[in-house]
């Protein structure tokens, strides 16, 4: 079994799932089986059922780690629909600020509308924004969706902040100059800031 929660830089991490609708070619899943301290974070027989994460919670001293518990992990936790909720409510119960990093498909995924679900218990959201257009996003991360899927994160994003939670967009620096402005000026549009990571091998 995978490691259900792993550290990286004094944050405890959440791995939920290895399912993703996307294909993105910055993923940190093309370069290694782990991030931070994690051993591997595959699941090779199955993803975890809510049981199994509420047992690594219960398992996990958290004393000397950051309040805020981030859902991350090797795969798109919303693909994980049930289990985040449920293990997000079990982590709010124990005090935590809680974090999705998301590439904000989920309504998509879900076939259904999930902010006012997930805003229940998620304080900060930091959403895949990408790139500035459609067209460069389905080159850059081949969303199963197509062409309904930049516009999909957009309202995602746009829902979250309606909601009062914190919003961020992310880009990788994968992308041009050209397309990281046009990135800042689209997210300065939404008045959602953007944060943009560099890519790590
Ligand atoms: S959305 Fe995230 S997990 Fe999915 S392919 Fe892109 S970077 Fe990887």
């Amino acid at each position: 079994m995978a490691d259900i929660l792993y550290t990286f830089e004094g944050k405890v991490y959440v791995n939920l799932t290895n399912a993703c609708p996307c294909r993105c070619k910055f993923c940190i899943r093309n370069n290694g089986d782990s991030v931070g301290e994690a051993s591997t974070l595959w699941f090779s027989a199955h993803m975890p059922s809510f049981e199994e994460v509420r047992a690594a919670v219960d398992a996990w001293d958290f004393s000397g780690y950051d309040k805020e518990v981030v859902f991350c992990g090797y795969g798109e936790p919303t693909c994980a629909y049930d289990t985040l909720l449920q293990t997000a409510a079990y982590l709010k119960e124990k005090g935590m600020r809680l974090r999705l990093n998301t590439n904000g498909l989920s309504d998509l995924i879900n076939k259904k509308p999930t902010v006012d679900e997930l805003c229940r218990y998620i304080d900060t959201f930091s959403v895949s924004l990408n790139a500035p257009t459609a067209e460069k996003y389905n080159a850059l991360c081949a969303p199963a969706f197509g062409e309904a899927s930049f516009d999909a994160m957009l309202r995602f994003a746009e829902a979250c902040k309606k909601n009062g939670a914190d919003v961020r967009f992310s880009v990788v620096d994968v992308i041009s100059e050209e397309d990281i402005a046009a990135c800042k000026s689209l997210a300065n549009d939404m008045g959602i800031p953007l944060r943009v990571r560099t890519y790590t091998e």
